[in-house]
């Protein structure tokens, strides 16, 4: 682990961990318990622009920006080494603020050592064209960084989707400001603590934590932000948007989802029960790419829902810290709360309760956020429960007979991230993969990405994308330069 408090953490800048400019702290709760584990600084406005301001003069200071990707290259796989050695504080850091389980925790952190690894393979690799023009001349393209590029990213993958975009905008030679969700601020700033170690210079990994209707939004405001990726909510994205619009600045945005699997009759129901459950229980529902609908053939309907009902009533909530638990908490009193009364509106929308739909009733878990897995079969597709996402582990089950029927409601939905279609029939996978309008579509598997594949939303699930061999080129600008090469004709 790096040097630092393990119960206080500050803002990064400049290499330094400091307090905020009004000193103000605030505390980091345990999803298990609702105790603080830590204290975390609370930026404000000012914050942010300090700093913008440092990152700002370390682009232009620092050479981090110059020519030289292989330099880049090898302080990002630095980087990857020194998070990989410490893979397990980290995964241990990520499950105590977050609430996910510690198995969980060691994918995402092994996640965020590949990505960076991957980056650091393109940070040599950013290059641009030369252009046959007519005439004597010469015609090319080169790709430079933008600038202080503004990353905020959300609570329910801390790390992972906030390193999945600050790795390869900092490939390209930019300076990062990352603002962490106030909830789970904690290993963002304890990864930042490693840049200098890696050879990052100062400046260039900076972090603020603190509220998004303060830091993120005096980050996205300020001319020196050049680019804002967001991981986040379909509100904020809005939000957000509309304020990168006022100063033309890209933005890249990952939102929400309500993404379906199709199980069609000939699919094997245990390894589809097994994915539609990992899919919406896994990270206690909390993903953008849940697999919140599960579309089923009225023929299988009764016995994919029994199994299910199994898998939901056998899964052991408990603590992500303690190694046997399957599902841990979610990540807030409030979260919960939210979740709870979509299953109330479930119920009251004529839903069947077909597994969970409750707190869990043990004893020892009543000071923390969780949830049983819940299954709720029978949905008119007005409810809210079934158009709005939950985020939770909150499955929403229908029916169909007619393919055609299956692929409508697939895409009934404002948002389009991932979908899912169970069959062992190669011409019905390949034409309804086809049909499908989400980002990211799986066949006879369960949302699972690596960092070479791209990860990106239709609809109003995003604009751009992130990962995969592309993904340093947001951070790039195109600059064209065209040279005359006439040699002028001596006058006598
Ligand atoms: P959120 O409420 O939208 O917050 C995300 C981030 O935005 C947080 O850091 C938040 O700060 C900040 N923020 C809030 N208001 C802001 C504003 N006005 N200006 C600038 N920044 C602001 O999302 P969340 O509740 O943390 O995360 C859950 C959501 O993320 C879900 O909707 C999920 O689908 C989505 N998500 C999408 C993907 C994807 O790749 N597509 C991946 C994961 C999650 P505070 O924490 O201080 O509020
Ligand atoms: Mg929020």
């Amino acid at each position: 682990m790096p040097s630092g408090s393990e119960t206080s953490y500050g803002l990064i800048i400049g290499g330094r961990e400091i307090p905020s400019g009004d000193d103000e702290r605030r505390p980091v709760l345990d999803p298990a318990t609702n105790r603080p584990i830590a204290e975390v600084a609370a930026g404000g406005r000012d914050d942010a622009r300090h700093a913008l301001e440092v990152a700002d003069a370390a682009f232009r200071g620092s050479g981090w920006a110059g020519d030289d990707g292989a330099k880049r290259a090898k302080a990002l796989g630095r980087l990857a080494r020194l998070l990989e050695e410490a893979q397990e504080p980290f995964a241990l850091l990520e499950t105590r603020n977050m609430g996910k389980t510690l198995r969980e925790s060691r994918l995402d952190i092994g996640f965020v050592v590949r990505t960076l690894e991957y980056v650091a393979g393109l940070a040599d690799k950013i290059q641009g064209e030369t252009i046959p023009v007519p005439g004597s001349r010469l015609d090319y393209t080169v790709r430079e960084p933008l600038g202080v590029t503004v990353h905020i990213a959300p609570w329910n993958y801390p790390l992972l989707l906030a390193v999945r975009s600050v790795a390869p905008a900092l490939a390209a030679g930019n300076a990062v400001v990352l603002k962490p969700a106030t909830l789970t601020p904690l290993t963002a700033v304890a990864f930042a603590r490693l840049a200098s170690a890696a050879g990052i210079p100062d400046g260039i990994l900076n972090v603020v934590t603190g509220p998004g209707s303060e830091v993120g939004e005096a980050l996205i405001d300020d001319p020196r932000c050049a680019s804002v990726s967001f991981t986040g909510s379909l509100e904020v994205g809005h939000r957000i948007a509309e304020a990168a619009a006022r100063r033309l600045v890209p933005t890249t945005l990952e939102l929400g989802g309500k993404s379906p699997v199709i199980v069609f009759p000939d699919a094997d129901l245990d390894r589809a029960a097994r994915a539609v459950a990992f899919g919406i229980f896994g990270n206690a529902g909390q993903m953008c790419w849940a697999a919140s609908r599960l579309i089923v053939h009225e023929s299988v309907r009764p016995a994919l829902l029994e199994r299910l009902k199994k898998i939901a009533e056998a899964t052991k909530l408990g603590p992500g810290t303690e190694e046997t638990t399957e599902m841990g908490p979610v990540v807030s009193r409030e979260q919960a709360e939210k979740v709870l009364e979509y299953v109330e509106i479930a119920r009251a929308d004529g839903g069947t309760v077909v597994a969970g739909g409750a707190r869990s009733s043990e004893p020892r878990l009543a000071d923390g956020n969780f949830l049983l897995p819940t299954v709720v079969d029978a949905l008119p597709v007005s409810s809210r429960a079934v158009r709005d996402e939950i985020f939770g582990p909150v499955l929403a089950s229908s029916a169909f007979t007619d393919p055609d029927d299956a692929v409508r409601q697939a895409n009934d939905t404002r948002f389009g991230l991932f979908a899912a279609v169970w069959t062992r029939d190669l011409a019905t996978a390949h034409t309804v993969a086809r049909r499908l309008e989400a980002g990211m579509v799986a066949v006879n598997e369960s949302p699972i990405t690596f960092p070479q594949t791209p990860f990106a939303g239709f609809k109003e699930s995003g604009l751009g994308f992130e990962q995969g061999i592309r993904s340093v080129e947001p951070y790039t600008r195109r600059k064209n330069v065209l040279v005359n090469l006439s040699v002028p004709k001596k006058r006598p």
